[in-house]
């Protein structure tokens, strides 16, 4: 029985874990859950799932867990999460968005727990702390975003494998066929539809922008120890090919399938064994394949990304923070699309070099980075 610790419950990857617990009762028990601020939804996950512990961010909703069933303990507050993180779970599944789901994984590799990372912004802004950690631990990190499972099942579930580069496939977000003039006049409406990846709603507004291709190479590069220049991020609009591996002699293994987060979810908790999902077959007849570059200055938040990576040290970190109030503000209408990359670069210029040491430079450097965002916001 795999004992899981859930972050992030109530979101798009939070409810597709709780639907493969549901499909395997006898390999899966739930032990925690952390949510945002959806009171209701954790309630009802935890009459269903059992938790022994539920953890709710938003002390605002606080009120609404008053009716939740007996013997189950309960915390609010900014701090609420690391409580999910128990020394009785054997799996920390990190489905939090954003840097706050950072503190929660440090705390995860600080028990010795496996994490099964959905939470890239984590890798994004704190890699260098998190893989260190989790090598001085032996922690294994699993990843569960769709490209990083396919690299990983591409090397037999080995993520220090030998390769020669990467090649991490994009969909290329709602507006890959538009105009740069077009897509300046979109809305965060247009951005969520997304043609092939139902999502919540702040990836779905960085796979918009681009911006998640960025997040994605800079995972790439701390999960299998790889440089800038051996990761190569190409779009492929049908979303078969999950990304693919070139080894040293030449050959390039992929990984293929139809578009569903249930797989790499399901096989981030059984890998290697794999089990039947709820996944059609995949019919390749009478379907073409297409790659192409990503359009740099139409998508102008991908090279900002992996210049942010280039810099390093905290630089990452406060891209990241700067493009979570980007993406905040744009999914509110308060900005337009290309005022995104305007907002992440302003702070990354302004923010000053640091190494991170620890966890509070990272803390230091997101709050600093958020600020200089809105300096910009409010300037614009
Ligand atoms: P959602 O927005 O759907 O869900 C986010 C989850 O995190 C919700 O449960 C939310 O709670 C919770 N949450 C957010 N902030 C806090 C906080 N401060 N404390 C506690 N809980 C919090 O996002 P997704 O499920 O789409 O994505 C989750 C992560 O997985 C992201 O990092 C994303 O980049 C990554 N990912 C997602 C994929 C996908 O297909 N969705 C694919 C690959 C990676 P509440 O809703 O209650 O407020
Ligand atoms: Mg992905």
């Amino acid at each position: 029985m795999i004992r899981i610790a859930l972050l992030g419950s109530t979101g798009s990857i939070g409810r597709q874990v709780l639907s493969v617990v549901a499909r395997y009762p006898e390999r899966f028990s739930v032990v925690s859950l952390a949510a945002g601020s959806n009171a209701g939804l954790l309630k009802e996950q935890a009459e269903k799932f059992h938790p022994r512990i539920c953890c709710l961010t938003d002390a605002g909703k606080a009120s609404a867990l008053s009716d939740f069933p007996r013997g189950i303990s309960l915390y609010t507050g900014p701090n609420a999460p690391l409580h999910a993180v128990t020394e009785d779970c054997d799996v920390v599944f990190a489905a939090m968005s954003g840097f706050a789901g950072l503190a929660p994984v440090l705390e995860a590799i600080s028990l010795g727990k496996t994490v099964a990372l959905a939470n890239k912004e984590t890798l994004v802004a704190g890699g260098d702390l998190v893989m260190k950690r989790a090598a001085e631990k032996g922690v294994a990190v699993v990843p569960v975003d769709s490209e990083h499972s396919a690299i990983f099942q591409c090397l037999h579930f080995d993520r220090h494998a030998p390769f020669r580069k990467l090649i991490i496939t994009a969909s290329g977000g709602a507006f890959r066929d538009l105009s740069a003039e077009e897509i300046a006049k979109k809305k965060a409406k247009d951005a969520l539809k997304h043609p092939n990846w139902n999502m919540g709603n702040k990836i779905t507004i960085d796979c918009a922008t681009l911006l998640n291709k960025g997040l994605e190479v800079i995972e790439a590069c701390h999960l299998y120890g790889a440089g800038l220049d051996r990761v190569e991020a190409v779009v492929h609009p049908e979303s078969v090919v999950h990304s693919l591996v070139e080894f040293e002699d030449g050959a390039v293994m992929a990984q293929l399938g139809v578009p569903s987060m249930e797989l790499p979810i399901q096989l981030a908790l059984t890998y290697p064994e794999r089990l039947p999902t709820g996944i059609p077959s995949l019919s390749l007849v009478g379907k073409t394949l297409h790659f192409s570059p990503i359009d740099e200055e139409k998508f102008p938040c991908f090279p900002l990304a992996l210049e942010s990576y280039r810099l390093g040290d905290n630089f990452p970190c406060a891209m990241n923070a700067a493009n979570e109030v980007a993406a905040g503000l744009y999914l509110e209408d308060r900005i337009g699309f290309y005022d995104i990359p305007r907002l992440i670069r302003h702070a990354v210029e302004k923010t000053a070099r640091a190494e991170v040491s620890c966890e509070a430079v990272l803390t230091e450097t997101d709050r600093a980075a958020r600020a200089y965002a809105l300096e910009k916001f409010n300037s614009l």
